[in-house]
């Protein structure tokens, strides 16, 4: 048996997380419903609420598409397998299709996206700026015939009122990971687990995300 390092690329949730446009509704609630006291053995328990699209989670084509699949049915081989991290944190502004053409994406693979995203600590307010995908990265990424993108912010677009990088994506069933941790990750190649929550018929799943070493 080898060496084997776990990194885990997970938003760490918390009721002071980053959500996405500091909207009240996207915050969790944490609330204690069960504790250990003094006067005898008890347990600790408590209830969250939480948005479906909260911290590092996955979208389903039924996030944007009507009759997409749902989270619950999307194969997990999706979202389970070799990936390779690429670095680009000299992206100022959004990630296009000629920062993608330098990358020799391969097909059927997973590709994380590590940008300057990845330096904003995981409590900040959320930063309307942040480097997303537009629509001809998102069309190259469908033509290269992906598996699944993953980009270290919770959106993967911004200022898109038709949603092109989304719809592009999604309608050719390539998953969709958001809301990542990379700013601790090397280049390279991995082995990701990033299975969603299984919400019968849900538009997305919350996930602990795992880039894996040495398998
Ligand atoms: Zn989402």
């Amino acid at each position: 048996v080898g060496f084997v390092n776990v990194i885990d690329v997970s938003w760490p949730i918390s009721e002071k997380m980053t959500v996405y446009k500091d909207r009240q509704e996207k915050r969790p609630v944490i609330t204690q419903t069960r504790a250990i006291t003094n006067e005898g053995p008890d347990a600790a328990e408590s209830k969250l609420a939480f948005d479906s699209h909260l911290g590092t989670h996955v979208d389903a084509p039924k996030h944007f598409v009507k009759g997409g699949t749902s989270i619950d049915r999307v194969p997990l081989a999706t979202y389970v397998g070799m990936c390779a991290v690429y670095d680009l944190t000299h992206v100022q502004e959004k990630i296009t299709q000629a920062d993608l053409e330098k990358l020799s994406i391969s097909a059927g693979g997973i590709v994380l996206f590590k940008t300057k995203n990845s330096a904003l600590a995981p409590e900040a307010p959320f930063n309307p700026d942040f480097v997303f995908i537009d629509a001809g990265a998102a069309a190259y990424l469908a033509s290269r015939k992906i598996k699944a993108v993953g980009i270290d912010y919770p959106g993967i677009e911004r200022s898109q009122p038709n949603h092109e990088t989304h719809l592009a994506l999604l309608r050719n069933n390539i998953g969709i990971l958001e809301g990542l941790r990379l700013q601790h990750v090397a280049p390279g190649n991995y082995f990701v687990v990033a299975a969603p929550l299984s919400v019968k018929d849900g538009d997305a799943g919350l996930c602990r995300a795992l880039l894996i070493e040495g398998l």
